[in-house]
Formats: structure tokens, sequence, C-alpha cells
């Protein structure tokens, strides 16, 4: 099974959340505020897009479906390269099953480029910066030659929002992270059996999680037999 950003940053925060999200997504309970907030972010995301100028966008989906053509986006993304597009919007990679799509790919040279995250944050946090660090990994990993990795947060200025601040050491460093743990995640995510886990503090940190209902529906009844 493949591995995508989401999958890998979810499995991160809990090993059971990233289960859930590939053997039983209708247990989901996404809050209201939440889906606004996301919402929010993919609005500030498509507007981002043209922060270089001109632009091409890779998202392609599977015909009469909502769900991505990821080899489509992965093709489009090679043709866009090779043609000389200087700005590549959800450019899309994948190496072995794991698969990301870079919210911006800026050529700075022929063949050398700087990946941008677009993030409807604030403040450059932490798991920001590991998002962008494993888009970094899979690029690394496809051969594509990165010059700087950035996460553009949502600066306070209405006439010029995106804000980016160069992360490429900290994705350096976190790409021993991704090494230690991209095969332990493909095994929860491939395993036929529930993975087990105890709520506790990342169920709310850094994300709050949709499972948190089903979670402590099983906690309840786990408890009437101790
Ligand atoms: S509610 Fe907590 S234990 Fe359950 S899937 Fe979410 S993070 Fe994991």
């Amino acid at each position: 099974m493949s591995i995508s950003k989401t999958d890998f940053i979810r499995g991160m925060q809990c090993p059971k959340m990233l289960w859930l999200d590939a053997h039983r997504p209708e247990l989901k309970v996404i809050p209201e505020e939440t889906q606004k907030r996301l919402d929010r972010g993919n609005e500030f995301g498509d507007k981002a897009m043209a922060m270089f100028g001109p632009f091409e966008e890779m998202t392609a989906f599977i015909p009469g479906t909502k769900y991505l053509d990821k080899k489509k986006m992965v093709q489009n993304t090679r043709n866009a390269m090779r043609s000389g597009v200087e700005n590549i919007c959800e450019a899309s990679f994948d190496h072995d099953g794991e698969f990301c799509a870079v919210d911006i790919l800026h050529r700075v040279e022929d063949d050398v480029w700087e990946l941008y995250e677009v993030k409807d944050s604030p403040e450059v946090r932490q798991e920001l910066i590991e998002d962008a660090a494993y888009q970094a990994w899979v690029l690394n990993r496809c051969g594509i030659k990165l010059d700087g990795v950035f996460v553009v947060y949502h600066y306070d200025d209405e006439d010029d929002p995106f804000e980016p601040v160069d992360v490429t050491e900290e994705a350096i460093e976190f790409a021993r992270v991704v090494d230690e743990n991209i095969d332990r995640l493909k095994a929860v995510k491939d395993s036929k059996a529930e993975i087990m886990q105890k709520m506790g503090e990342q169920c709310s940190k850094p994300y709050g999680c949709w499972y948190c209902e089903y979670c402590e529906a099983l906690a309840r009844q786990s408890s009437l037999f101790d």
C-alpha cells in the first residue's frame, strides 16, 4: 500500500489514526469549526499558487469521482518539469509508494528547484516543518535537486500575506526521522488487524483527532470488562 504525506504525518501522531483513515474512514467526525478552518486553508493555498507569477496546477481526478488520479498527477508533473514550466503547483511525486503533492515547486535553475509548502497559520510550527520535510524526503528519493525548503505562513498583511521561511536545515535533519519510521507506518497502514492504542496526549496534539468519539466508545466498552 502507498503512503502519502498526510498518512505519514497522521501516523506519526497516532498509528491508530492512520489505520482508521485507511480502513474505517466512515468513523471520522470532523467538527464544523475544523472543517471551516480546512476550507480557509485550501482557499489560502489556492491564492498562494500565484505568489511567483504564472503557474500550472497538476491536480487531476479519476473521471467521475472526487478521488485524485495520482498517476496522472505524477505524469503531468514530469511533463511540466521537462517543458520548462517555472512554477508547478501540486507538483506530484511517487517513490516506491511514497507519494506527495508539493504546494509550489519553483524553478531556480534548469533542473534545480525550491519547495514551498503553504500553511494558513500565523506562525511556523514544528509540525508544519515536518510536513514540508516529508515532501523534501520524497523528492530527494526521486532524484529532484532541491536548493531550498520553505514553509509559507499567513503573515498579517492583507496585500502580501505569503511569508516564506527557510526550513532547509530542519528538513535535512528530519529526513532521519522519516527513514526510521516509513516502513513501520507502511506496516501499520497494511495491517489487517485494527491497531490498538490507548487515548492520551496524542489525541489533541499537534492536531485534534477526528476519531475521539469512536476511541472513547472503545475505552468505555473495555472498562466494562476490567
Ligand atoms: S482518538 Fe486518540 S487514540 Fe484514537 S485514533 Fe485518535 S489519536 Fe489515536
